[in-house]
């Protein structure tokens, strides 16, 4: 068996971390096997659906680096469900109704009422070729239902274990509308079907949905997949991820800095039996997945473990790697630069307040018990050229002539020469400053 996979987005808006969570359970299960990856647009919803949201999701998905292999919409695909909507009428699965929403709720509510559960009555199921008749000629068309068996449906989840939904406590799911068109319950079986789908990974509120597709699979003749059904992601206080979900859309992390890997390793671990760390390429990612470590625990989505991981991931990250995007923000010091900053900055645009610190005037920082001292540092500055062993000598001189050490000895030169209290090794940073520049600052000078 080809494992094959897809992930089904409704180009309705822009993708969030939700999304691609699910993306990538799918894609590293996928390549875990050596499967395959089908890209699908749940397009159905006209209305709502833009083209503009379509091409979002292909460009937030490729700066991701989660590649597929075949992709379709569900707009092209109407001949096709076609088809199926004759079927299934041929074989009594499908059947008219022509209740109007009104009814439905007035229906719902009785039901309520006298304490039973709002399951749809079946009532269209009793309607006489006449009353259906009399109905089209007041101008109705009909919905139509598929028609449950009314049993357990069960499967042996890949997440959470054997699930049993018992149809008969739901109702007759609206496969079309009475406009014609068609719910994305059809519409993703049929796919599955076409496409040869394996395994179907996804959130879980789409396990009762599973309970009715099983049963639509089955109506077509074909053996539904395996289902996964992933916990779904929840804020750092518990709370549902849909309320800020604008700021944790992929376009506005890709915006903002965030590197892919960061983004990528903690959606692989959340939720999971492994410890959250931060990777560098998808291949380690793809050898450490096991659908068997995610739990069934809601995941906490939390954007300063996000951070972290984005600080982590550049600390580690060598200068070829960045090279590219260090030059076309002008940052052109070169790996000694690179290699000085990378592990005092969370975002890569960080990099630009300490090209600044370098390049650019910088109003020191300086304590007035601190100016003799300063004055001192400027005076004792080794010569030119200057290296690694350069902020060593420095201080070494003025601890023999001031007695200063520790914090007393190294903070007032750090202020100084950078205008901050902290940051990259001074060791490092000291012959990356132009000499003038730094005795200038030593003197309290901007600089
Ligand atoms: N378009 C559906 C959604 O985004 C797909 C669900 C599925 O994977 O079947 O919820």
């Amino acid at each position: 068996m080809t494992v094959t996979v897809r992930f089904a987005p409704s180009p309705t808006g822009r993708i969030h971390v939700g999304n691609v969570r699910t993306a990538l359970l799918n894609w590293l299960f996928a390549r875990a096997a050596g499967g395959g990856f089908l890209l699908r647009l749940d397009d159905t919803d006209r209305e709502r659906s833009t083209e503009e949201f379509a091409k979002g999701i292909e460009r937030d998905l490729e700066w991701l680096g989660l590649s597929h292999d075949d992709f379709m919409r569900q707009s092209d695909r109407m001949a096709r469900y076609d088809e199926v909507r004759d079927l299934l009428i041929a074989g009594g699965r499908l059947y008219p109704c022509y209740e109007t929403a009104d009814e439905l709720e007035r229906k719902r509510k009785r039901q309520l009422a006298r304490g039973l559960p709002p399951v749809y009555d079946r009532a269209a199921l009793k309607l006489t070729a006449e009353e259906k008749a009399a109905f089209e000629a007041e101008g109705r068309t009909p919905h139509w239902r598929f028609l449950l068996d009314q049993e357990a449906t069960g499967w042996a989840d890949m997440i959470r274990g054997d699930v049993t939904i018992d149809a008969a406590s739901l109702s007759d799911p609206v496969l079309i509308r009475a406009d014609g068109t068609y719910l994305y319950t059809l519409c993703s079986v049929v796919d599955d079907v076409d496409k040869k789908i394996t395994h179907v990974i996804r959130g879980e509120d789409h396990v009762a949905n599973t309970g009715v597709q099983i049963q639509i699979f089955r109506a077509l003749g074909a053996a539904p997949p395996a289902f996964g059904h992933h916990p779904l992601l929840v804020n750092a206080d518990g709370g549902p991820l849909s309320k800020r979900l604008g700021s944790l859309s992929i376009a506005s992390m890709r915006e903002e800095g965030v590197e892919p890997m960061a983004l990528l390793s903690l959606l692989a671990k959340l939720g999971t039996s492994d410890a959250v760390e931060v990777r560098g390429d998808l291949a380690t990612l793809i050898g450490e997945f096991d659908i068997g470590k995610i739990g069934r625990a809601p995941a906490r989505f939390d954007m300063r473990e996000l951070e972290a991981l984005n600080a982590k991931l550049l600390s580690e990250t060598p200068y070829a790697a960045v090279a590219e995007r260090l030059e076309r923000m002008g940052v052109l010091g070169g790996v000694a630069f690179w290699e000085t900053v990378r592990e005092n900055i969370t975002r890569i645009d960080g990099v630009l307040d300490w090209w600044a610190v370098v390049n650019e005037p910088v109003t020191p920082q300086i304590a007035e018990e601190d100016r003799e001292f300063l004055a001192l540092a400027a005076s004792l500055l080794p010569e030119t050229p200057w290296d690694q062993e350069t902020w060593g000598a420095l201080t070494g001189a003025l601890k023999a002539k001031t007695g200063r050490k520790g914090k007393a000895l190294f903070l007032p030169l750090r202020k100084a020469l950078t205008g901050r209290e902290a940051g990259p090794e001074m060791h490092r940073l000291l012959p990356l400053i132009e000499q003038d520049r730094a005795r200038a600052r030593l003197h309290g000078r901007t600089a």
